[in-house]
């Protein structure tokens, strides 16, 4: 029989599996701490159990890492890692490091069935869903890079926190993105708290509250249109769920989440489509309508080899950004990083096709 791999088995999962091979359940404590605390891939070492306990366990089990098919590294420092999964399919994961702090950017599937016109992972055809563990070993196989074992308790981490913005709509592989979020913000074990991991989606509608339900993280919509008519050109997911019902799905989000909790629109900036002033205006008239607590991202076009758009000049987002700010929303111009390395928003994808 294969091995049961444990990265990725819930709590109670892990505490079955003790239990098949006839050990208590304070043993699946001991051995969470060992692989989602302190990073351990090797049973030989976890010294608190016996040796035989340890001989056994490496018998019946694995914890495993992603090969790092190639790693490259940005002159401002962002990092992309293109892991390859026991099947052969390969994602791409990013940390993006700030002075005292960083975000690492998780995939959700391999390529992406949302196929958003400006995307780079959108012009690759969806091949699979990742399973919690493949989302869950990104960020660990991230930290072994920068030696991050055991978790830091205090608030001065490296990888400090989890954007769910890599290749993919986690959306669509609800079940196994949530369940790679709660073992990723398990206070036993890495411990990422819910306030510092952002999951971001193309707006599947109905799938919107249950991040507030059942996660409890930051939401990001990617509107990137102020009206269905523009916003179906470039995001043909927008006639399934038109910008009326994600509205409706944020504002349920936004009442079953604590007050104050803001939802952040991403809005891409893409020359003489969607960057006019009179845009703008339509935005700010959108969040008024459905009494929002929103907050902008504008985010500057990252080009890809053979893309069909164009980034909006520095002037246009500038004012674009002011008059969203005029109207009371917070609409910072995001930075682009890595973008030498293609591993910037957008432009990630691993086949060649
Ligand atoms: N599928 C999810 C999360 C991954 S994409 C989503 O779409 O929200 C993360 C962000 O990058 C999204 O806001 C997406 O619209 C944006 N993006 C996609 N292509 C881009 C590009 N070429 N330049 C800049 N941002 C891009
Ligand atoms: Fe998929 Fe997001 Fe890219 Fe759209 S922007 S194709 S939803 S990864």
């Amino acid at each position: 029989m294969p091995k049961t791999e444990l990265i990725g088995l819930s709590k109670e999962e892990l505490t079955a599996q003790i239990a098949r091979i006839g050990e208590k359940p304070f043993r699946a404590k001991q051995l969470w701490q060992w692989i989602y605390f302190r990073g351990e891939t090797d049973f030989a070492k976890m010294s608190n159990l016996s040796k035989e306990l340890r001989q056994k366990l490496a018998a019946e089990f694995t914890i495993s890492r992603p090969k790092i098919a190639a790693e490259q590294i940005s002159a401002d420092k962002t990092r992309k890692w293109l892991f390859e999964f026991a099947d052969g399919e390969r994602i791409e994961t990013v940390y993006i490091p700030e002075e005292d702090r960083g975000a690492v950017c998780l995939s959700t599937q391999v390529g992406c069935a949302v196929g958003c016109k400006f995307c780079h992972t959108g012009s690759q055809k969806i091949s699979r869903n990742l399973t919690a563990g493949e989302i869950v070993s990104q960020f660990m196989a991230t930290r072994d890079a920068y030696g991050e074992w055991p978790s830091p308790t205090n608030e001065t981490r490296f990888l400090s926190n989890i954007v769910v913005m890599g290749m993919g709509e986690p959306l669509h592989n609800i079940d196994n993105v949530f369940k790679a979020l709660k073992i990723l913000s398990d206070g036993d074990g890495i411990a990422i708290s819910k306030r510092k991991i952002t999951l971001s989606t193309s707006g599947i509608a109905p799938a919107i509250p249950r991040v507030a339900l059942e996660l409890g993280c930051k939401l990001a919509i990617s509107l990137h249109a102020p009206n269905n008519a523009k916003r179906s050109q470039i995001m043909p997911i927008n006639n399934r769920y038109p910008i009326e019902e994600i509205m409706a799905a944020c504002q349920e989000y936004q009442r079953l989440m604590n007050p104050g909790r803001y939802v952040t629109f991403e809005y891409l900036m893409l020359k003489d489509f969607n960057d006019s002033e009179d845009d703008a205006r339509a935005l700010t008239a959108l969040m008024r309508q459905y009494k929002l607590g929103a907050k902008f991202n504008l985010i500057p076009f990252n080009p890809w080899p053979g893309c069909p758009y164009q980034p909006s000049s520095h002037n246009r987002v500038h004012a674009f950004s002011q008059i969203l700010e005029a109207a009371g929303y917070e609409a910072p111009i995001r930075v682009a990083r890595g973008q030498d390395i293609l591993a910037a928003c957008g432009q990630l994808k691993s086949k060649k096709n």
